[in-house]
């Protein structure tokens, strides 16, 4: 499904440009337009899901999970170590409400975050 409204399903859709570093049929992982990090990539479900409160495919979720390691070993992070972030609501500094897993590292991650 996809959201007329909304930012990401926009970058799926094409209507808003992104610097892409991965894409399945599935699944489209896009670098961070305000980096956090070396590297901050924003891996999302191509179809539209608010957040983690509203999932409920869990083979979504577990082949997010693995786009998004995948994703850090293509950024070359694995060794490293790298951190997968979901915020979820805006307790959480979620602001964009379709669903994405934050992929960070090249640089030391202090624990515990902010
Ligand atoms: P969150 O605050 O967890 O909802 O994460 C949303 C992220 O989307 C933030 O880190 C923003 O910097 C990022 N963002 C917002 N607009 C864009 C965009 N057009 N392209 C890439 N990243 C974006
Ligand atoms: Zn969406």
């Amino acid at each position: 499904m996809t959201m007329s409204d909304c930012l990401f399903c926009k970058i799926v859709a094409g209507g808003i440009p992104a610097d892409t570093v991965r894409e399945t049929e599935d699944f489209l992982a896009f670098r961070d337009i305000n980096p956090q990090a070396p590297t901050h990539v924003l891996a999302i479900p191509k179809y539209h899901i608010a957040s983690l409160n509203e999932a409920a495919d869990a083979r979504v979720l577990g082949e997010l999970l693995l786009f998004a390691r995948d994703v850090a070993k293509g950024e070359g992070l694995a060794d490293d170590g790298y951190r997968v972030v979901l915020n979820t609501n805006a307790g959480a500094g979620q602001t964009v409400f379709h669903i994405h897993a934050h992929v960070l590292g090249g640089r030391p991650l202090r624990w515990p975050p902010g």
